[in-house]
């Protein structure tokens, strides 16, 4: 019986993954993967043999089920199975549903971290996160319910500064959502697609005006960072009071990776 390696592949640039992933897949016998945003991935594990579970026959609501399945499928025939994920494996990616089938087939894992869409914009913006003082807990939140409707939950606003991740396809109605959770209309924003990709792109907003981000982004993977994280370097003031966060001029675009 072999192992499975649950590996984290970054955002989707081939080089974020980290040097224990990378090692990992120079490893494996067989590769499972979702979506391949670089394929110089491949290069890591040339000799693999590589099964895209993101593709038809593992869809709808089997999806997920076909997939354990698999998982454990291959385990009991190989020696080492990669389970690539995108970003980090333990943010947003079903990987309970898939440790818990491993456990209950008694096959033993190990989880290798990576660079989660959250962090890859904060690099891509130069917008750290965190804040001294004024920026002292950050939230990732998906706005998706299991049932794929919009949802931030009974608060919405949770954290100095939060990242909103499956959001992109409804920005107008996530600012309506955020407006009424009692966010500040002129709170920074700041929306991400592709973040540590060669093509990002980031554009600046405030809560109001989140919806103008849409056209943009459309049909690219997107974060929405919004509140202390995402203001520009030097304007949320030190300890500054809650309502004072994010007063800021007017929106802009822009489309500089590095903006
Ligand atoms: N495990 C992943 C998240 C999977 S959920 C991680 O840790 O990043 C998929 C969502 O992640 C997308 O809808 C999008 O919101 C976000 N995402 C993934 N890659 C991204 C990227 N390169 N730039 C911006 N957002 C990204």
């Amino acid at each position: 019986m072999g192992r499975v390696l649950f590996v984290s592949a970054g955002p989707g640039a081939a080089d974020l993954i980290t040097l224990r992933g990378a090692r990992a897949l120079a490893q494996a016998d067989v590769v499972l993967f979702d979506a391949l945003t670089d394929p110089a991935l491949r290069d890591m594990a040339p000799d693999a043999r590589w099964v895209d579970v993101g593709k038809r026959g593992f869809c709808h609501s089997t999806k997920q089920t076909a997939i354990n399945a698999a998982l454990v499928r291959e385990a009991l025939a190989n020696e080492v199975v990669v389970r690539l994920k995108g970003g980090d494996a333990s943010v947003f990616g079903r990987l309970e549903e898939e440790l818990l089938a491993l456990a209950e087939a008694g096959i033993g894992y190990e989880i290798v971290p990576g660079v989660t869409a959250a962090i890859a914009a904060a690099a891509q913006t130069g917008r750290p996160l965190t804040r001294r003082g004024a920026g002292r807990s950050v939230a990732l939140t998906t706005a998706m319910t299991r049932e794929g409707e919009l949802n931030l939950g009974p608060a919405g606003k949770t954290a100095d500064t939060e990242v909103f991740y499956m959001a992109g396809q409804q920005l107008a109605a996530l600012s309506r959502r955020l407006l009424a959770a009692g966010w500040d209309a002129s709170a920074p924003v700041s929306v991400v697609s592709r973040a540590g990709c060669a093509d990002a792109l980031s554009s600046e907003h405030d809560v109001a005006s989140l919806g103008a981000a849409s056209m943009l982004h459309r049909g690219r993977p997107t974060v929405v960072v919004v509140g202390a994280g995402a203001a520009r370097l030097g304007e949320y003031a030190t300890a500054a009071p809650r309502q004072d966060l994010g007063a800021k001029g007017p929106s802009r675009l822009a489309q500089t990776p590095n903006d």
